[in-house]
């Protein structure tokens, strides 16, 4: 680990630790109905209105794809707070959503994999932010597993939210250069966004050709055209 790498996990850990620490003064609140809360970022009854859980079989090169939450509202929000107002505060709040989800019967999903990794951001994007969201957010599936950085973006790609999807395909087709051995694994790619899955299906293509076994997608939320 770089001593960069070490001084941004320092300063990430301690403004959660200092989150924490005001949370006794002000105990941390849900963010639709503002009740009282230990943990995440919704209280157990919000989160049933953004829950998603659901496995998608087959998308394109993907097996399968499992989606935790619905991109929508608060949730909708604080994503793009973190990314477009640096609010990453709030990152450590989603991964214990993600956590939340993932600790339920869906956990057993993650057994069925050798090799999980992310999509991941441009190297512009993460030198403007200072952190790679998907990263962060199942940063906490850090075991022996845990390879973040199997997928190198090899192109710059632009924003595909403008694009329809036969340009969203054409723009990322090419852009992932698989770093390390695959062969014969049984791969899951993890992103924060799923809208028509082109950046992750392209994932799924290299690591199919540079020989993975199968390739399965983890979506922290998911775009209203798949619920
Ligand atoms: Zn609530």
């Amino acid at each position: 680990m770089s001593l960069l790498k070490v001084v941004q996990a320092i300063y990430r850990d301690a403004g959660y630790q200092c989150r924490l620490l005001a949370e006794v003064i002000y105990p941390r609140r849900c963010a639709v109905c503002a009740n009282e809360i230990d943990t995440g970022y919704f209280c157990e009854s919000c989160r049933k209105s953004f829950a998603l859980g659901k496995f998608v079989a087959q998308a394109e090169a993907l097996d399968t794809v499992l989606m935790l939450y619905k991109y929508q509202r608060e949730l909708q929000t604080a994503i793009q707070n973190i990314k477009f107002a640096g609010q990453k505060d709030l990152l450590p709040l989603l991964k214990e959503e993600a956590w939340l989800a993932l600790e339920t019967d869906m956990g057993s999903f993650l057994a069925n994999f050798d090799v999980i990794t992310c999509v991941p951001t441009s190297p512009e994007r993460k030198k403007e932010r200072g952190f790679d969201v998907p990263q962060e957010i199942f940063g906490f599936l850090a075991d022996g597993r845990w390879q973040a950085d199997l997928l190198k973006r090899v192109r710059n790609t632009t924003p595909l939210f403008d694009l329809d999807p036969s340009l969203r395909r054409q723009e990322v087709a090419g852009c992932f250069q698989v770093q390390g051995s695959v062969l014969g694994k049984r791969v899951l790619i993890c992103d924060d966004i799923f809208t028509t899955g082109s950046t992750m299906s392209e994932g799924a293509l290299a690591l199919r050709m540079a020989g993975a076994r199968s390739v399965s997608g983890l979506a922290f939320t998911a775009s209203k055209d798949n619920w």
